[in-house]
């Protein structure tokens, strides 16, 4: 009951709209995913571009627990031998023991894009698969197109995996490149692949552009797939491709597979880490991973979770690395604030003179136009503040913003002045920003960084205003939500103010509290 798991996030996921990865992100990605346990990892084409030479002659000086490296390539071009082929002999350069090779498998390729025969596209398969396998490589032939292919002529596009297999591809992997397969289309056609070619492992590589790469992928292992290929995150061109990170949970928890190596705690972290190199924000209802896979709003919800887990939840969060979470709402009642206030202070009781106070305050701060629902951090610190146990790490003496039109320094538009004082020291700085609030952040990590080096990695994520009315509040007030990680977790402040720059102040200070209290292990 073994998978073999071959994430192409440095090379298909590397086609997502928004995406470009300098060779230290691809070093540092390469990492994460042998970290993390996959077989194996798909890195590019070393005959594209130099960026990708200089990638594999430093990969191939890195150890790697777990996982292999593949370079990618197509079959031959329709003129050329096959070792006279430069773009297929500059795979070789890669030294990798495996190499991934597409060819076509829908005849209207053949004949409209590659301009061949049907006989001679069956000789550049034959031909290339033939040449790696005389150098003693591994070789995974993806055929393109595969579940169209079918569907035009299906007697050819099994033509191509025969001269496949004849020349030793040691596994066919069949792609459904314009994602438009449904998954019992998958299904029946995996089986039928999987009958003709008893002895050599099969292959599945969906995209997902009907939603389903996820689900067919786990039919095509019905099938008899034993080779699943998919990006991490499942990003990808246009739709993306199969979601590893959904996957591998799925056929680990579900079915009984063994896809990784080591356990699945690291999946939220290694997620993590890879939507910090990929500079995308990590959805937050991604199944398993994001921040409300394990997250409880409605009060019977949340009520239920905390008698019995499995009462709301499909697994336990800790398997997969990640963690139960209360939202704050009026929806969620009493309880929810009691259970929260619970795994910040255990030792108070419902019916605790403190815990009174805590629900008197926070109903004050939500009449004032806070919301805590997502502010968990600013939340936690309230909790502390009330209990008599919040001791800021610093105090403000001043700070001063000021922006400018036109901007004097191409996007650096404004700058920030603050002075501030830790145990008795004062310090002051001023940095510049792309607005007032990123030159405020700056100049006050810039300030505490002298005291407490561990902020050097904390970040802004996200931040987000919103106006509030007069049924939110009593006057014109905006509403900040600041959003900061430092590459392993990741917290939400709240700041509310009738001045914006004062709102974003409270935020970013609470931001900065919470990971200085969460480092010394009081939260
Ligand atoms: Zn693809």
């Amino acid at each position: 009951m073994r998978l073999e798991i071959f994430d192409s996030t440095l090379r298909d996921g590397a086609q997502s709209e928004g995406i470009s990865f300098s060779v230290q992100d691809k070093l540092n990605i390469v990492k994460a995913l042998d970290d993390f346990g996959v077989a194996y990892i798909e890195a590019g084409n070393p005959g594209s571009n130099p960026k990708d030479i200089e990638f594999f002659e430093k990969a191939s000086k890195m150890k790697l627990k777990n996982a292999k490296l593949c370079a990618f390539g197509s079959t031959r071009r329709k003129n050329l031998a096959v070792e006279e082929d430069k773009n297929v002999v500059s795979l070789l350069k890669a030294k990798t023991d495996s190499v991934a090779i597409f060819g076509k498998a829908w005849d209207l390729h053949v004949f409209k894009i590659l301009n061949a025969t049907l006989d001679e596209n069956l000789s550049l398969v034959e031909d290339t698969v033939s040449f790696f396998k005389k150098q003693s490589k591994e070789v995974i032939f993806d055929a393109e197109h595969f579940f169209d292919g079918y569907k035009a002529n299906g007697k050819y596009a099994f033509d191509v995996l025969d001269a496949a297999a004849r020349a030793g591809a040691d596994v066919l992997c069949l792609c459904d490149t314009n994602g438009g397969a449904t998954p019992t289309e998958v299904f029946e056609v995996t089986k039928m692949v999987r009958d003709r070619f008893s002895d050599i492992r099969i292959g599945i590589h969906c995209h997902n552009d009907t939603g389903c790469a996820v689900a067919s992928s786990m039919l095509a292992v019905n099938a008899g797939a034993k080779h699943v290929q998919g990006t991490f995150l499942g990003i990808g061109e246009r739709a993306g491709n199969t979601d590893l990170s959904v996957f591998i949970p799925n056929m680990q928890l579900k079915r009984g597979y063994t896809c990784i190596e080591g356990g699945l705690t690291k999946l939220t972290d290694t997620a993590h880490v890879l939507s910090e190199i990929c500079n995308i924000a990590l959805p937050s209802n991604k199944p398993y991973v994001g921040a409300s896979a394990f997250a409880h709003k409605g009060g019977m919800h949340i009520d239920g979770v905390t008698k019995i887990t499995s009462s709301f939840e499909h697994v336990d969060p800790a398997l997969v690395g990640n963690t139960r979470r209360f939202l704050m709402s009026e929806v969620a009642g009493r309880s929810m604030v009691l259970a929260k206030i619970a795994t910040i202070a255990p030792e108070l009781s419902k019916d605790s003179h403190e815990t009174a106070q805590i629900i008197k305050h926070l109903k004050e701060m939500e009449h004032e136009g806070y919301q805590f629902e997502s502010a968990d951090a600013s939340f936690e610190l309230m909790v502390l503040d009330v209990l008599g146990r919040f001791k800021p790490h610093f105090k403000l003496n001043m700070y001063k913003t000021s922006g400018e039109f036109p901007s004097p320094d191409g996007e650096m538009s404004a700058s920030a002045m603050i002075k501030i004082v830790v145990d008795g020291k004062d310090e002051t700085t001023a940095a510049v920003g792309n607005g007032p609030v990123h030159a405020l952040d700056l100049a006050l990590r810039k300030a505490l960084c002298v005291f407490y080096p561990e902020l050097k990695k904390v970040r802004l994520t996200d931040y987000k205003v919103r106006v509030l009315t007069a049924e939110h509040t009593t006057g014109s007030k905006v509403r900040v939500l600041i959003e900061s990680s430092d590459g392993e977790d990741v917290w939400t402040t709240v700041g509310v103010s009738t001045d914006i720059i004062a709102a974003s102040w409270q935020a970013l200070a609470d931001s900065i509290e919470y990971i200085l209290y969460k480092k010394a292990g009081k939260i």
